[in-house]
């Protein structure tokens, strides 16, 4: 059977990064091309649950991303004036993995970074591909800057726009707007926040994510008109807005906003593209693959899981090269439509709590029940999926 040597991969994201290392630790031969001229990482900040924390320490980075974070082993729900109606002790880690780690996104960017050029990776930045060109035993890829390149495989983690998928399947799969927003601010956090907390409105949610010792970020998911433009000036105002009905400290940070506060908007647009995840030699993962709604935290979560078992998987060499890449697939596929399925049904359901009297119906509903369909799919999340064979050496 044919070994991978030399692999290109594409966007250089949690998923992109987290394959290139793998590989690349495993003496593949590994260029990784991202578009964006440098990396300034949009967003704010990342949940990590252990399923995530789990890859990285298989990449050797868990005691750097604990470093860099907060760790916290609890979420909690309350109504929109920070009453208490449900606290949930996350079933996930163990002895060694803590449930959870946020960290901003920008160190955890730069923590795999640094591991994918420690093992070798060589990134290109500014780079894009044009056109690839299955020729069988390779791929040809014909780059933006003129130059072209020939590969055993070509890896695309190239995030939710991903033009790979479209060389792949074209638009028959596309991330749709599901008619909700998330609008999301970094601010101080208050001692009192310790873990992921939601507060459930009428019409809407809100909550926070402790991300490091000082600084925590605040979410709002609510109806939005997919075609909405707002524009920068206006951010406040219309968060302001958004926020009146809660109280405590979402009601001082909803004070203490102004014109620098970092603002960020983004519609939510699931999608989940049925496996196969591949044609010939090119295949992707991550959000090309697959979309999310926040409330596992588990985007960048599963395409660090992509990344890794797809290099546990193209290193084996007792099948052909198809093979490999449909054993990916179809474990993977089965992983992302759980998470898809469980985190859809919960927007659709924290957001269809429209009056105050079905927020007092929620109010006992989430009380009896919540702890134990998250705990469900903590168990499910929790389960070892790295252990049973680890990334062969090429
Ligand atoms: C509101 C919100 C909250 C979230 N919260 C969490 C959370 O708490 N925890 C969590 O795990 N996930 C969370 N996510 C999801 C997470 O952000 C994504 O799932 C994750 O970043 C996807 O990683 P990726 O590597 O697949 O793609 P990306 O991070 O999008 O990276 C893709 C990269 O590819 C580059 N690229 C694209 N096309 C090309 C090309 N042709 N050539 C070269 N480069 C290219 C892009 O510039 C980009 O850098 C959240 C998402 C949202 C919207």
């Amino acid at each position: 059977m044919q070994n991978i040597r030399r692999v290109l991969v594409v966007g250089g994201g949690v998923g992109g990064l987290t394959a290139a290392t793998a590989l690349a630790q495993r003496g593949v031969e590994v260029i990784l091309i991202e578009q964006r001229p440098a990396f300034n990482v949009p967003g704010i900040g990342l949940g990590q649950p252990a399923n995530a924390l789990r890859v990285y320490d298989a990449l050797g980075l868990l005691d750097q991303v604990l470093a860099a974070g907060f760790t916290y082993d609890h979420m909690y729900i309350f109504d929109p004036n920070r009453s208490l109606i449900v606290d949930h002790k996350f079933l996930l880690g163990d002895h060694r993995i803590p449930a959870n780690c946020a960290l901003s996104r920008s160190d955890l960017h730069d923590i795999l970074l640094g591991a994918a050029e420690r093992a070798g990776v060589e990134v290109r930045l500014g780079v894009s591909t044009k056109a690839l060109h299955d020729e069988g035993d390779r791929v040809t890829v014909d780059f933006s800057n003129g130059e072209s390149d020939t590969f055993d495989l070509v890896v695309a983690f190239d995030g939710i726009r991903s033009t790979t998928r479209q060389y792949l399947v074209g638009t028959a799969f596309v991330p749709r707007p599901s008619g909700y927003s998330a609008w999301r601010v970094q601010v101080p956090r208050p001692d009192y926040v310790r873990g992921m907390e939601f507060l459930q409105g009428v019409g809407s949610k809100t909550g926070a994510m402790p991300l490091n010792r000082h600084l925590m970020y605040l979410f709002h998911i609510r109806p939005e008109d997919p075609e909405a433009y707002f524009p920068r000036e206006q951010l406040v105002d219309l968060f302001r807005e958004r926020l009146a009905q809660y109280g405590s400290y979402v009601a001082e940070i909803s004070a203490s906003l102004t014109g620098d506060s970092d603002i960020v908007y983004s519609p939510i647009e699931p999608m989940l593209l049925p496996w196969p995840w591949f044609r010939g030699r090119v295949v992707i993962g991550g959000d090309a693959a697959h979309t999310f709604p926040p409330h596992l935290t588990q985007g960048a979560a599963m395409a660090a899981e992509d990344g890794y078992i797809l290099a546990r998987e193209v290193l084996e060499t007792d099948v052909p090269i198809e093979a490999r890449l449909m054993r990916y697939s179809e474990q993977r596929y089965a992983r992302c439509a759980f998470v898809y399925s469980f985190s859809r049904g919960w927007m659709e359901e924290e957001q269809s709590v429209r009056t105050p009297e079905q927020l007092e119906k929620a109010r006992a509903e989430l009380a009896q029940n919540a702890s134990t369909r998250i705990g469900v799919s903590d168990r499910i999340l929790n389960s070892r999926i790295l252990e049973d064979r680890p990334v062969p050496r090429v």
